[in-house]
This record gives structure tokens, sequence and C-alpha cells, in this order.
């Protein structure tokens, strides 16, 4: 396919969509829109999430009396699962498009792929081996913990079970506002760790990956996984119902790996084609300081002022916020 039909690339070879990032229609009342938007909304990537939901509540969960008792047995097995799951769907991604590298740098942000780039900044010196590493080591670990609790939490009674056959509405609204739920969370945990102490602390060691790969997804300080897991505790403070916990889990686990695919669309063979959803969570790894959210479905990052839309006007806003801060930390300093 023909990258340069969907964008531009520059000298140094970044490649950028055309057009500008958009937050979700019914924010702009673009309502010609919302057909495209709802279908994006559900397929591919939350269809995908409630499957694999669907074959741990089946498959994998063990039965709700085990639950009620910690025990390293059920965890261990839940880890596991966690591992291969992640292993197979990151994985897969890796192999074909940065190991394979099927479609060369087509729709790829950053035209460089880190696996050539060796820096002092990671384990080995290897962004891959760091990144994958700090995943399995208490990445998946920490999501893993959060998973337990919440089972163990619904298994002994301790919150509200909300049964799908006495609230069916109540239950259908709560699932179709998980993405909403998501971005908040994100949104708020993450703007807190850039706080410069807890950034240093914590999520430093996220943005090592500046040209992030699949595998820096999970690749977090484990503080920042227990938080970013933890948008899991909406649903034991809202009625809810374990399935729709599970489904946020994995939206949250498994869905990382939106943000750092690094490639605006997969290209399936023919003319089909994956959208990534990447380019705004690209351009946070790029920048640091914008797009703390999502895609926009929840806009906090337009109303704080964060929002990088992709266009030469959102990079003159952030240029001339940058240049602010400098200036008020310089003021600052020279009053000290
Ligand atoms: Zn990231
Ligand atoms: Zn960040």
């Amino acid at each position: 396919m023909d990258d340069l039909q969907y964008g531009t690339r520059d000298k140094r070879g970044n490649w950028a969509p055309n057009g500008r990032l958009e937050i979700a229609p019914f924010w702009t009342g673009k309502w010609n829109r919302m057909g495209k938007f709802l279908i994006g909304y559900f397929w591919p990537w939350n269809a995908f999430h409630m499957a694999v939901t669907l074959l741990y509540w089946h498959f994998i969960l063990p039965d709700w009396e085990v639950m009620k008792t910690l025990s390293w047995d059920w965890a261990l097995r839940l880890y596991l699962v966690n591992c291969a799951g992640i292993f197979v769907m990151y994985g897969a991604i890796e192999f074909f498009y940065y190991w394979k590298r099927v479609q060369g740098t087509r729709f790829k942000y950053n035209p460089k792929f880190p696996g050539d780039a060796p820096s002092d900044v990671f384990w080995f010196k290897s962004q891959n081996i760091d990144n994958v590493l700090r995943s399995f080591l208490w990445g998946i670990v920490m999501w893993t913990v959060v998973e337990v609790l919440m089972l163990w939490c619904f298994a002994n009674g301790w919150v509200a079970w909300v049964n799908w056959s006495e609230h069916p509405v109540w239950l259908a609204v709560l699932l179709l506002l998980t993405p909403a739920i998501h971005e908040v969370n994100f949104f708020v945990i993450h703007r807190l760790i850039h706080t410069p102490v807890l950034y240093k602390w914590i999520h430093s060691i996220h943005h090592n990956s500046i040209n992030p790969s699949p595998w820096s997804s999970l690749s977090m300080h484990p503080v920042e996984t227990f938080l970013y897991h933890g948008v899991v505790w909406w649903h034991l403070v809202l009625p809810s119902n374990p399935l729709i916990a599970l489904f946020q889990l994995h939206m949250a686990g498994y869905g990382a790996v939106n943000g750092h695919i690094g490639f605006e669309k997969l290209e399936l063979g023919g003319e089909r084609t994956l959208d990534s959803h990447a380019y705004a969570h690209y351009l946070h790894h790029k920048y640091f300081e914008v797009n703390y959210g999502g895609d926009g479905l929840i806009p906090l990052d337009k109303w704080f002022g964060y929002w990088h839309d992709g266009s030469k006007e959102a990079d003159e806003q952030m240029k001339e916020r940058f240049r602010r801060k400098k200036e008020r930390l310089k003021a600052k300093a020279q009053a000290e």
C-alpha cells in the first residue's frame, strides 16, 4: 500500500497522517461522523477485549468458591495466562512488524526500529529486552495482583454484584461507559505521575522508550502499573458485575498496546488494514507533555490545554506553552 496517500513523510523519514486527530464527534456536533466513530468504538479492539474476557470467564477463572480464599495456586495460574496472552498478542505484532518487518516503514511514525538502536538507558542496552523484562517481571505481576484482589472481593460478596437478569439496562450502560472510565482514570493517574517528583521516581521508566514498540506498553514502574490497572477499583465502588470489571481490566492490560504500536495502520494483506489508534499516544512519547489521556472520547486533554492533534497549529501552541513554562521556572529560580 502507498502510505503517502494517507499521510506525509518529512526529510528525516517521520511519517504523519493527513488531517488532524479529532475528539469524539458528539462533543463537536459532527453528527455525520457518528457512524464511523461508533464502528471504531466497538470494532475491532473492544470486541477483541470482550472475546478474550469471555474466554477467561468460561475457561480460565476458577470457581467462585475457590476465589473466596486467596491462594498462590489460582493467582499463579492467572499470572501465567496473562503472560501467555500478552506474549501471543504483543509478540505477534512485534514478530511480524518489528522483527520480520513485513510492511517495512510504511505507516510507521518513526522510521527507526528500537532493535537497531542500542542505548544506555535500557537494561542490556536493549529497549526490547528491557521492556520485555519489565513487563513480565512486574507489569503483568501487578496486573494480576489487581485482578486477584478484585475477584476475591466479588467472590466474598464484599462489593455489590449486580445481576444481568435484574438490572440489564444499568449493566449495559456501564459496559458502554468502560472506555470512558478507562480514559478518565488513565488521564488522572498519568497527569499525576507527570508531576516532577513522581515523574522522576515512577514514570520516567516508561518514557525511556521515546520510540515505543508493543513491548513498551506495559514497561512501567510497579507503582504505575498498579495504578494503571487499578481502573478496576471503579467497579468495586460502582454497582457492577465481575464480567464488566474483568473487561475493564483487559482494556487496560491488553489494550495498552494500542498507543505503542508505532504504525498508523497494520497491513493485513491485500487492501485490508487494521487501524492502531496509536497516534495520540505516540505524540505523547515524542513530546512528553501533551495528550495525557486517550483518543478524545472524554477530551480532558482538550479541556486542560494539553491536546496535540498533530497539526502545525498544535505544534506552535505546544511550543508556546513550553516557552511560558520555562519562563515561569526561570522567574521562580531568580526569586529564590
Ligand atoms: Zn506509553
Ligand atoms: Zn507519560
